[in-house]
């Protein structure tokens, strides 16, 4: 996967002097098969101020390794970006880590922060081509805002679960999160991303796979998807 989004990179990057790749990898698809300690491996070893060429030989196939070779690494110091493992910046970061979430709870609570799930609105402003209106409702652009909390079907998960918040005067949903983060004890906080998660996993299943979901199965799952992971530890 990363090898591919490598690949890309340097097919459109021809010419110029410092460049920077991101490594951008599918967490919600992928999560439980990425091998951390592998790609902690390889972030720092891009940290450095030269490739690893006899590692980058060993994973990749030999072409793509020549390119990746050539690609000049920058001199200044590179902060390592594998943050989600086990960054220790940012009190928010931290207190995600202690919730009794499953993994892939925490991981999505943490996209949710940084602004980084994939709405479509977030991905036409990447400049993927696509129209950002909203595949559930077309009443509105498909941001955090709008999906998580003011489209009805949002609020019915909210109400479901007992739990309302005053929204009006919100202008980003992850501002919104992050101060939850901060002032929440931890079972408001885990009752706010199981309807989150509940509404994205609803979400997903009727973008992805053209299933509708109602609002009172999304959230039951997403109970318990968390009520299974904590009796297993
Ligand atoms: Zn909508």
């Amino acid at each position: 996967m990363m090898e591919f989004e490598i690949m890309h990179h340097m097919k459109r990057k021809h010419s110029g002097g410092e460049g920077e790749i991101a490594l951008k990898v599918d967490i919600s698809k992928a999560y439980d098969r990425v091998d951390w300690n592998y790609l902690k491996h390889r972030m720092s070893s891009m940290g450095m101020k030269q490739w690893d060429v006899g590692r980058i030989k060993a994973h990749f196939l030999e072409n793509n390794a020549k390119a990746i070779i050539t690609v000049p690494l920058p001199q200044r110091e590179v902060k390592n970006m594998v943050v989600w493992v086990e960054s220790t910046d940012g009190e928010g970061w931290k207190k995600i880590w202690r919730l009794a979430l499953p993994h892939i709870f925490k991981i999505f609570l943490w996209r949710f922060c940084t602004n980084t799930i994939p709405v479509i609105n977030r991905l036409s402003s990447k400049g993927v081509n696509l129209s950002d209106t909203c595949p559930m409702c077309s009443m509105d652009a498909e941001h955090l805002l709008h999906v998580f909390f003011n489209y009805q079907f949002a609020s019915q998960c909210w109400g479901h679960m007992g739990v309302s918040y005053d929204m009006q005067n919100v202008t980003s949903a992850s501002e919104w999160l992050i101060n939850k983060l901060g002032t929440c004890m931890n079972a408001e906080l885990i009752k706010i991303v199981e309807v989150l998660w509940g509404v994205w996993f609803r979400r997903n299943r009727r973008v992805w796979d053209d299933k509708i979901v109602s609002h009172v199965i999304a959230m039951d799952w997403s109970v318990k998807v968390v009520i299974d992971w904590q009796k297993a530890q």
